[in-house]
């Protein structure tokens, strides 16, 4: 396995390699865990070669988010990555990624940047589309891989790519989970124990949901039964809860057995805000 750093070597690489070799993109942020690992396994089984990105992308985090404190540990990421069979480990330097400080070009994302996460989160879509999309330029992979753990930026990426192009696809994997049913996150090595204990809520709170769905007649029940389960939780501040349309994420009016219903959430643990969503009907 090669770790790449500087963009004139990626280059280099990216130029040399035979043109029939398929090539598979998993775009992380490092900070490795078992999620990224299905990503990376996935890419391995079906492509020749396996890229996977490592960078803490600033444009995508706001003034006060966590970049600064976000977990970085190249060396272990690549000792991990070693195991899997992945060729080669691009961890670029910002100051290449983003030569200057303003950007001429700014993204601005018209559909789904009203709700779930870009409500908290203005300008953090349009970050992951510019980063997204320079990593597609670089690599230009033939498939690559992201967690529906991030089922809102899995969506923007998927019309991303149908809009701008790109000649590749789009894979979506499934959510990893610790035992417990915890959504694997890089950002749970913030948690002290009595926040990872409740942190628990979230998933617990998405399955009991998805196995009464059928005892609720509306999605604002659906909310405030969520919301009332979560009270119970003192540590737990809810974010956000939506029950969506999986497809379009448009929001649920009137239901019927039929009706493909995603349930969405987000809290804060503390200063760690954490993401999980679940099919609740299909
Ligand atoms: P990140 O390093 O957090 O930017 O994540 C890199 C990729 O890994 C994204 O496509 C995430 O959706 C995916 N990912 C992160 N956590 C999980 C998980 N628990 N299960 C599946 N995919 C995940």
């Amino acid at each position: 396995m090669r770790l790449i750093t500087h963009l004139a070597e990626f280059h280099a690489y990216r130029r040399e390699l035979a043109p029939h070799l398929s090539i598979g993109l998993v775009p992380t942020m490092g900070a490795l865990h078992a999620g990224h690992a299905s990503l990376v396994e996935r890419s391995v089984k079906e492509n020749d070669i396996s890229i996977v990105s490592i960078f803490v992308n600033p444009t995508q985090f706001g003034p006060h988010e966590d970049f600064e404190r976000y977990p970085r540990n190249l060396d272990a990421d690549c000792a991990y990555l070693a195991t899997l069979g992945v060729d080669v480990v691009f961890a670029p330097l910002a100051a290449d990624i983003y030569p200057q400080k303003d950007t001429f070009i700014q993204f601005r994302i018209r559909q789904l940047a009203d709700k779930l996460c870009a409500v908290s989160r203005p300008r953090h879509m349009e970050g992951v589309v510019q980063v997204v999309s320079i990593l597609f330029h670089l690599t230009r992979p033939d498939k690559a891989y992201f967690g529906l753990k991030d089922f809102q930026q899995f969506t923007v990426l998927q019309h991303m790519v149908k809009e701008l192009h790109f000649p590749l696809e789009v894979v979506g994997c499934p959510i990893v989970r610790e035992v417990g049913g915890l959504a694997m996150s890089s950002r749970n090595v913030y948690l002290n124990h009595n926040e990872r204990e409740q942190a628990l809520s979230l998933s617990t709170t998405l399955r009991t949901l998805r196995s009464k769905h059928q005892t609720f007649d509306s999605v604002t029940a659906m909310k405030q039964w969520v919301q009332k389960e979560l009270a119970r939780f003192d540590l737990v501040r809810l974010d956000y809860f939506e029950v969506l349309d999986p497809d379009t994420l448009l929001e649920i009016q009137d239901f019927d057995a039929e009706t493909r219903m995603h349930a969405f959430i987000a809290a804060y643990l503390g200063q760690t805000r954490l993401i999980d969503n679940l099919a609740l009907t299909y």
